[in-house]
This record gives C-alpha cells, structure tokens and sequence, in this order.
C-alpha cells in the first residue's frame, strides 16, 4: 500500500508496526520487501515522491569544509529509491582481507567475517538482478601476483524504487508512505528505547509514528546528520557517547594516475582492458588499502554521452593532433586522446576520526540542521595510493604491457594529490565491537538503544576497494532475518 503524506487527510495508520523504516533506497526497500515476505507489518517512510523535486532535495544541500567534494549536490537523489535513481549498478562483495584486523589502520575493522555475509550474497544476487558470477577479463598474460584480476558483475543497473513499487503497491503488510520526512527520533525516560518517530509532510503536518523495532536507512551522511540532530534528549545526539556519529566519513578515492602507452602485442586484441586488484597479501605486506586499476585504451570515436560529449569531440578534433598544445591544454583541462591509454582508480580510504559529517548553523525548511563535511585524506591513504601506483607501473613494464606515464604528485611525496571520488559515502556511524570505537553493534543495533538500527554504508567499519552497494543488501538481508 502507498500512502502520500502530502495529501492524505484521515486514516493514517501510524502505530503498531513490527518495524519502522526510514527512507527506501537500496537498503530500506530491501529491508521492508523481505521483512514483509515474512510477516512482519512495516511502515516504510520515505521523504520524496516518485521523482525528483527541489523541495525534497534542498535538504541534501550542506557545506564543504574539506576536501573538495560536490557529492552533497549531486551524487545523492532524495525519492523514492534514493541514489540507485542513477547508481552505475558495478557490484562486488567486500573480500575476507577487509574484515581482517589491520593494525596499521588507526581504528578496529569489522566484528564480523566475510562468512557472516556469504549466506546472503547469492539473495543481494537477486536482488540487484545479478544472474551469474562475480567474474574477471580473461588476462591469462598477466603474472604479478602484487595485482590480481578483479572479479565483479554489473546490475543493470536496478533502480530499487521502479523495480519494488508494484509489490509495495499490492503488500498487505508494507505502507510505504511518501513525502514523509523523519525529523525527530524519541526516546523513552530511560533514554534506552525509541519510543516514536516525528514525521512531517511538505505542507508541515506532523505525525507521529511507533513501531516495536526501527530502522534508519537515510543513506551515509543522512544517517549521521539525523542521528546529531536528535540531541534534545541526549547531548550530542543518539549514539554518539563516544563521538563517533559522523566521523570516519570514507569515500573510494579516484586518483588520476596519468597515462600509459599499451604495447600492441598485447592490445590490440583486448576488448575490455584491464581490471586489476590488489592482491591481499602485497597490501598487507605494505601496510596500505586495497584498491581497483583500470586499464583502458581511449576508442575512436569516444563511447559515452553526457554534457561534455561535444567539448570532448571538439578537443579531440583540435588539439590531439598537436603534441605541445596537447600537453600545454592538459595542464588546464583534463581530456584524453584517441588511442591514449587511460588508468581509472577505485582506492580505499581508511578510518579517520577527522575525516567527518557535523552539522552546520543554517537549517532546511524543517528546522533540521545542514550538513558540515570536512571530507580529509591521512598519511596512510597517501602511501596506498602512491605504492599502488608505483608499483602497478613497475609490473606493468616488466612484463611488457607498455609503460605508465606516473603523474608527477604520485612520484613526488610532498605533492598534493589532486582526489577525485566515487559518490559512495561509507563509515559514519560504524559497527565495532563496543560503543568505544563505533556506533552500532554486529547486529546494526545503535549502542544503548535497544530497539534502534542502522542500514546503509553508513554502518561499514572500513571501505574495501570495493563498490559498496552490494554489501549493503548483503547487510539488509542479515537485518531483516535478525529482525524477522
Ligand atoms: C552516479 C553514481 C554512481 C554510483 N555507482 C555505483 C556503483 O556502480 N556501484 C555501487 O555499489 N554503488 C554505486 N553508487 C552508490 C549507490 O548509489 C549507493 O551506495 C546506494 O544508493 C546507497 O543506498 P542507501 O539505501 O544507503 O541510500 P540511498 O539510496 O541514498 O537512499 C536513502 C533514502 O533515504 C531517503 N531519505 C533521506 N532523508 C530522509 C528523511 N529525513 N526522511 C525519510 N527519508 C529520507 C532518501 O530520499 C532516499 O530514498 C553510485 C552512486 C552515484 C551517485
């Protein structure tokens, strides 16, 4: 059943759910399908409509006081199946070596295994429309066991809101309400248990909302922001008594590595490139993350579309048949020319407590706080990112794939590395062993609530170099069975 807040005037059920959700994008909708195919009566919110309106998404606008970082803009969508509106649908399941205890990393990893997920994953498979197996390019060629083929499939990619509406629709146990936007979680005397949610519509009505169990599911920095917004009862917001609501805010870096030239022996007949990963034991050896290289040579004509297809027409028309203007414009302008051969990245950022979502003075229409992101990059994300390149360009000469063209701040250690990002926002209210380094538990539960849950990429303990959609249905599905 669905419900618009906006205009429904009476009947509103509000209370007695088995669970509450809030917000539908990939982890909400995931989680209230599969619980309501067990039985459990849910009430799903969600703050936007069908599609995209400005009053919904001026709520995302923040400010950014670190790195630069436009994703608060543009990476997040705030409807109904949230940022999967235009995900690129890339999955791959975090590896064991993430879950493993790196004491080089300044904060505990995960207190749970790679195996507490694998019962899931052939489900997220289903989920996200995967029908076969995590697979790598075929690169028999390659030797160095530093870099290993990178397993991975792509998702249609699945847009979570089109594709679970209709059995959202006619479910006798989900009410899926839009334009309902949470904007205050209450807490019982004891300040132990949520014992409503305050929901208001665009044209302010408010609405009370109780379930036995509730789950927020806003998306990363969402998750964070509301958590410290909630600070009437609890100073410094729910779940935040060791200060960890926010912090550790991890994105995958993208790091323009330069260029290299491809020896034709090798390709000329290679139709998808390169996609290597870092073998866990180099990573290990050298005390760094884990991360993703790309290898690709630019096609004439160019693929892609997009508002720069023309510039990029154009530039390459014009100014790749040049050499000197070619690299003067390059100093300017970031483009690439027909047989150019291009590295992409995916990195791992690692947990740091200065790298955080806080909140600023203004507030949106609903009196809520924006969102501050100081968004921060430490010595241990540096050495991942030039070792890998290093590295990298070294095995790729040995064994004669061509030569890598290093940018020159990957070489130099006091340069600054001009990052890049991959729009997935990880680590804000992180699972740990303890409230000492995190805020929820192995369950999701937020610590020292005993009926509040965390979904999302929020609750990740470290990033992987890895796509990180996919663990959050694996985590969704554990969710709902622990709540089932
Ligand atoms: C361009 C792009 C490409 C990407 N490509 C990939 C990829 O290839 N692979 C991959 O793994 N990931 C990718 N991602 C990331 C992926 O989209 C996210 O990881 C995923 O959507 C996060 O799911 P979520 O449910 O946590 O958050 P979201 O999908 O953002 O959903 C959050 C929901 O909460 C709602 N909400 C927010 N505030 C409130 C409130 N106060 N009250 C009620 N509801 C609220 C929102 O409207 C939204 O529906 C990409 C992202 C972008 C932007």
């Amino acid at each position: 059943m669905i419900i618009d807040l906006d205009t429904a005037t009476k009947n509103v059920k509000t209370a007695d759910y088995d669970v509450c959700i809030c917000g539908a994008g990939a982890a909400g909708i995931t989680l209230a399908v599969y619980l309501a195919r067990a039985g459990k009566k849910v009430a799903l919110l969600e703050a936007g409509g069908f599609e995209y309106s400005d009053q919904s998404y001026d709520c995302y606008k923040g400010k950014n006081t670190g790195m630069e970082y436009w994703g608060l803009d543009t990476c997040r969508l705030r409807y109904l199946g949230g940022t999967t509106n235009h995900w690129s649908g890339r999955c791959k399941p975090l590896d064991e070596v993430d879950f493993m205890e790196r004491d080089f990393f300044e904060l505990p990893g995960w207190p749970i295994q790679k195996s507490d997920l694998a019962n899931y994953e052939a489900e997220a498979k289903s989920v996200v429309d995967i029908s076969g197996d995590f697979t790598a390019a075929d690169i028999s060629n390659w030797t160095s066991g530093k870099f290993i083929p990178d397993r991975y499939a792509i998702s249609a990619p699945t847009r979570f809101g089109d594709k679970y509406r209709a059995e959202i629709e006619v479910s006798g146990n989900i009410s899926l309400f839009i334009n309902a936007n949470l904007i205050d979680v209450r807490l019982n005397k004891e300040l132990s248990s949520v014992t409503e949610l305050v929901v208001m519509d665009y044209g302010k009505k408010r609405f009370t909302f109780t379930g036995k169990n509730i789950v927020i599911a806003l998306g990363a920095i969402e998750n964070a922001r509301m958590l410290l917004n909630c600070d009437t009862q609890l100073k410094g917001g729910i779940g935040n008594q060791s200060d960890f609501v926010g912090r550790c805010f991890m994105e995958h870096y993208n790091i323009n590595y330069g260029f290299f030239s491809g020896n034709p022996k090798y390709w000329k007949n290679m139709k998808k490139g390169l996609s290597l990963y870092t073998d866990s034991q180099f990573s290990l050896e050298h005390k760094i993350g884990n991360g993703n290289v790309s290898m690709s040579i630019s096609p004439d004509p160019p693929t892609g579309g997009g508002r720069s297809k023309e510039l990029r027409k154009y530039i390459r028309n014009n100014v790749c048949k040049w050499d000197e203007i070619t690299e003067l414009s390059r100093k300017f302008v970031d483009f690439q020319c027909p047989g150019d051969g291009i590295l992409g990245t995916l990195m791992e950022q690692s947990p740091n407590k200065n790298s955080r979502v806080s909140l600023d003075k203004e507030t949106d229409s609903f009196g809520l706080r924006r969102v501050n992101l100081s968004w921060q990059m430490n010595e241990l994300d540096k050495r991942t990112i030039r070792t890998i390149g290093i590295e990298l360009a070294k095995e790729f000469a040995r064994q004669d794939y061509g030569r890598v063209q290093l940018a020159s701040y990957i070489l130099d250690e006091n340069a600054k590395i001009p990052v890049g990002y991959h729009c997935h926002s990880i680590g804000t209210t992180r699972m740990s062993k303890s409230p000492e380094y995190g805020v929820v538990d192995k369950d999701c539960k937020v610590f020292g609530i005993d009926n509040l849950y965390i979904g999302g990429s929020s609750v990740f303990s470290t990033g992987g170099g890895t796509n990180p959609t996919f663990t959050i249905v694996e985590l969704a599905l554990r969710l709902a069975k622990h709540l089932s």
